[in-house]
């Protein structure tokens, strides 16, 4: 479990664990179906409305809000990822986005008069969500992810979320700690693992009820998709999550479903290739003195590092930090040949953006959020030195 090396070479290959097989072994092979003669390997998108239903409507296939076979195989592909020790045991059920499956988690768990825990430095658009849990009734608490902060709000708290590593601060919060922390307290814990993917990180082994994601960042890398995930253990959970997709119809379609399971075969590589390079962008940036507030788990001197390491099984490809202003900002971002000035991270090509544009995070003017793609090292790293000489000559 443990990455136990600071060069992040050994990223991703951490080959056998509990179950024998490694990663890019699981990776490729996830969710597949038994072979049948003259089928694919992985069956094409099944493209339904609706199937074939004489007399009593039984499953598994009878409407496409509730069941698609294409989402099942996906389904599996991702449990298998999040909980390899328990194929079978821990379910997963897919939706049209990651924001879709958090307000799944939450809306689908918290009632008026109920309590839930948020962390204030996380995903952008999780205020938005909190103004509604408030407008339903919902006492909602928010402290942030670094120092494990939320456990002081857990007392009388049905729901606890946690995103580690967060999204763009990059700080990291111990699962175990305060998982545990809210079982005590009666509360269910669920964790943002959009950011670490289930290569880097598995929640529930450290102990959280649900590990949430959006699937539309790294799990399937390329910037064509949007796609989001909730994966658990307890089949009764999991049935109030796929009872509220049903309601609220936030699925998935057949296509993006089936280019997500495609993706998912070389998450391995992208995982390990992106993790690199995001190191080494780490330590040349931490060369220049133009920049400050440089943040990735994988440095040695990062405040997260230590707790990453003993979490997390690679340490993601977002490098964040932050250039003297504004202009020096965009001047850097207009100089990258290799890198789309783009929202989102997590895909195979490098992107970066000045965070502080949408107005959403508490971040510097000139703070960026870099995502290392499966450019090759000595590219990347060159194409980014440029980028800042060239913003520093004004
Ligand atoms: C992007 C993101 C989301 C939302 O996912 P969508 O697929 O865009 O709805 C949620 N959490 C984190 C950490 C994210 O980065």
């Amino acid at each position: 479990m443990n990455i136990g090396n600071d060069t992040g070479d050994g990223v991703g290959e951490g080959g056998g664990d509990e179950v024998g097989i490694g990663d890019g072994t699981r990776a490729v092979r996830a969710g597949l179906p038994e072979p049948v003669k003259n089928e694919p390997t992985l069956p094409g998108p099944v493209f339904a409305a609706h199937f074939h239903l004489p007399g009593e409507p039984t499953g598994p296939y009878t409407y496409g809000r509730d069941e698609n076979p294409t989402w099942t195989h996906l389904e599996r592909a991702i449990a298998e990822l999040e909980a390899p020790g328990e194929p079978r045991g821990a379910e997963t059920v897919v939706f049209a986005s990651g924001m879709a499956a958090i307000s799944a988690v939450l809306l689908s768990h918290a009632k008026a008069g109920d309590v839930v825990v948020l962390p204030d430095d996380g995903y952008q658009a999780l205020p938005l969500l909190r103004e509604q849990l408030e407008a339903y009734g919902v006492e909602v608490r928010t402290a942030p992810t670094a120092g494990d902060a939320q456990l002081a709000l857990l007392d009388g708290a049905r729901l606890l979320w946690l995103e580690t590593p967060s999204n763009p601060g990059l700080d990291v919060c111990d699962v175990r700690r305060l998982a545990d922390a809210a079982h005590a307290a009666g509360a269910l814990v669920a964790v943002d693992n959009t950011l670490a993917t289930p290569l880097g990180q598995r929640p529930l082994e450290l102990g959280a009820d649900f590990s949430v994601a959006s699937g539309t960042k790294g799990l399937t890398g390329h910037g064509d998709l949007l796609l989001g995930y909730v994966t658990c253990r307890d089949a009764e959970l999991a049935a109030r999550v796929r009872r509220w997709r049903k309601i609220v119809g936030a699925i998935p379609g057949p296509m993006e479903a089936w280019l997500a399971h495609r993706s998912l075969a070389t998450l391995q590589l992208r995982a390990a290739r992106q993790s690199a390079n995001a190191l080494a962008l780490a330590e040349a940036l931490a060369a220049r003195p133009e920049v400050s507030g440089l943040r990735h788990p994988g440095l040695p001197g990062d405040p997260a590092h230590q707790t990453a390491s003993a979490q997390m099984r690679s340490y993601g490809c977002v490098v964040s930090f932050t250039l003297p202003d504004r202009a020096h900002a965009e001047r850097f971002l207009a100089a990258l040949r290799l890198v789309d000035d783009a929202t989102s991270f997590g895909g195979v090509r490098s992107t970066a953006e000045r965070r502080g544009r949408w107005g959403g995070d508490a971040v510097a003017e000139g703070f960026i959020r870099f995502s290392a793609g499966a450019e090759d090292t000595p590219d990347l790293v060159a194409d980014v030195l440029r980028g800042l000489d060239e913003a520093a000559r004004g």
